[in-house]
C-alpha cells in the first residue's frame, strides 16, 4: 500500500551506544554497574541501544572506541575517566575524536576553585584539568562534583560524557540529557518491561505453551529467562507514551496468565525490582492472619534467612529452625504445627548424599492433628543450586497450598 503524500515517512528510533570508561572495569575489579543504569533509561526513552563498549584507561583506546560510537550512532552516553588525573582521559579523546583541539574555559575553571575555596581548601593545580573541554562541545553542570560533563556533537552524533562516580552520573543524566534526548530527530517510543514469574515448569515446557509469543520480531517482544528453575516471560512494549506501552503489553500478559496458569507466582507489569516466591508467600500469610514455622537441614537457613529478609514486618513467619533432624519429615512438619503460634510446618528433610530431599509441609484440619502433604525432590544439576532449588520447591508447595491448588 502506497502512503499519502502529506504522511511523513515513519522515521525509526535514534540508535544508542554506551561507553564505560576505566581500568577497574576492563580488569574486572570494580562491576559496571553504571552502563545497565544508562541502557535502562536510554532503552525506557525511547532510543534504540545497539552497543555497550567498555574501555581501559588509555587515550588510544578511548579515541578509537569514540570515533567509532560517533560513526555508528546517532546519541552516546559515556561514563567515567573525567576526574583531574593523568588517568581521566575523557575530554582528551573526545577532541581527538573529532579532531578538534582541547581548549581551557575560565569560567568552568572559576567553579571548580569556588567549590574548593567553599570549603576552605585550595585548588590543586591539576584541577585545571577538568575546566578543559573539546572546542565547540558544552560543558555539563556537576551539582555533586568538580568534574564537569561533555555535551560535544561530532557529525550527526551527540555524544555526552558523565562522570564515573554513579550518583553524580545519575544527577546529570536528569538534569541534562534526559531533556536532551527528547529534542533529538527520529521517531520517539518508550518501551516498558512487563515480567511474569513461574515456578514448577521447565523452560522448554514453558515455551511450547506459548509458541507463538516467542517468535522474533514481534510487537510486543516476550523473551524466557530461567534462573535456579524460576522461569520468567519478559515482555517489551513500546508506545508514543508510556500509557500506550503498558497498554500495548497487556494483551500479551494476559495470554501468557491464561496458558501458565497457576504456574505463575508474579506478574509485574512494570518490572524491577524483581519479587521471589518468599514474597509471595509471606504477603499471602500476611494477608491471612496466619504464620509458618519452617525446619530444614539440607537447605542450610536458606529458607529462614529468604523469609526473614521478607518479613520485615515480623507478620508471617512464627519459627525457625535449622539443624538436621534425623525424625521422618511428615513428623518433623507435624512437629512445627505445634510451636507456638504456627498455622502452617514446613519442613525439608534429606541430604545431598542421598540424592533425594522430602519437603514436608503440614496444615491444620478438623481433627486437629494437622494433615501433612509432601513432594520429594531428586536432586539433578549441579551439587551448588540444590539448596536454593530444595527451598523453592519448599516455598512453591506451600503457595500452592495456600492458594488451594492441587
Ligand atoms: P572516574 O569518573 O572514572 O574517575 O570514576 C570515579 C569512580 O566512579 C570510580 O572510582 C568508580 O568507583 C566509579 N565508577 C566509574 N565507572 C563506573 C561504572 N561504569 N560503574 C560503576 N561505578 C563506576
Ligand atoms: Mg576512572
Amino acid at each position: 500500500m502506497s502512503q499519502s503524500p502529506e504522511t511523513p515517512p515513519p522515521s525509526s528510533p535514534p540508535v544508542g551506544e554506551v561507553i564505560a570508561i576505566g581500568d577497574e572495569l576492563t580488569t574486572g575489579q570494580r562491576l559496571d554497574t553504571n552502563t545497565q543504569w544508562l541502557a535502562q533509561r536510554l532503552t525506557e526513552a525511547g532510543v534504540d541501544v545497539r552497543y555497550h563498549t567498555t574501555v581501559a584507561d588509555d587515550l588510544e583506546a578511548n579515541i578509537r572506541v569514540f570515533r567509532t560510537a560517533a560513526e555508528r550512532a546517532d546519541l552516546v552516553v559515556s561514563t567515567g575517566g573525567l576526574g583531574p588525573t593523568a588517568d581521566d582521559l575523557t575530554r582528551d579523546a573526545m577532541a581527538a575524536a573529532a579532531g578538534v583541539g582541547l581548549i581551557d574555559v575560565p569560567e568552568l575553571a572559576r567553579c571548580i576553585e569556588e567549590r574548593f575555596t567553599s570549603r576552605g581548601r585550595e585548588m590543586p593545580p591539576q584541577n585545571l584539568r577538568q575546566a578543559q573541554l573539546p572546542e565547540g562541545a558544552a560543558a555539563i553542570p556537576n551539582p555533586g562534583g568538580t568534574a564537569p560533563g561533555v555535551d560535544q556533537t561530532v557529525g550527526r552524533c551527540r555524544l555526552f560524557a558523565l562522570p564515573g562516580v554513579p550518583a553524580e552520573m545519575r544527577e546529570m543524566w536528569t538534569a541534562t540529557v534526559a531533556p536532551a534526548i527528547e529534542s533529538l530527530p527520529g521517531e520517539r517510543r518508550v518501551v516498558r518491561h512487563g515480567l511474569v514469574k513461574c515456578f514448577g515448569i521447565g523452560e522448554s515446557h514453558a515455551e511450547s505453551l506459548v509458541p507463538e509469543l516467542i517468535a522474533r520480531g514481534r510487537e510486543p517482544l516476550v523473551g524466557i529467562t530461567a534462573s535456579l528453575a524460576t522461569i520468567t516471560f519478559r515482555v517489551s512494549a513500546s508506545g508514543p507514551d508510556v500509557a500506550a506501552a503498558f497498554a500495548a503489553m497487556e494483551p500479551t500478559l494476559a495470554e501468557i496468565r491464561e496458558k501458565l496458569a497457576d504456574y505463575i507466582f508474579a506478574e509485574q507489569p512494570g518490572g524491577e525490582p524483581e519479587i521471589g516466591l518468599e514474597r509471595v508467600v509471606v504477603d499471602l500469610l500476611a494477608e491471612r492472619g496466619e504464620r509458618l514455622a519452617t525446619g530444614e537441614g539440607m537447605t542450610r537457613g536458606l529458607l529462614a534467612s529468604w523469609l526473614a529478609e521478607a518479613d520485615r514486618e515480623n507478620q508471617a513467619i512464627a519459627s525457625s529452625r535449622c539443624a538436621n533432624d534425623p525424625t521422618p519429615p511428615d513428623e518433623q512438619a507435624l512437629r512445627l504445627l505445634g510451636d507456638a503460634g504456627a498455622d502452617y510446618g514446613l519442613a525439608v528433610a534429606g541430604s545431598e548424599r542421598e540424592g533425594k530431599v522430602t519437603i514436608a509441609l503440614a496444615v491444620p484440619d478438623d481433627s486437629g492433628h494437622g494433615r501433612v502433604v509432601s513432594k520429594e525432590i531428586t536432586l539433578i544439576g549441579h551439587p551448588s543450586i540444590h539448596a536454593p532449588l530444595v527451598a523453592k520447591h519448599a516455598l512453591n508447595l506451600l503457595r500452592r497450598s495456600l492458594l488451594g491448588i492441587e
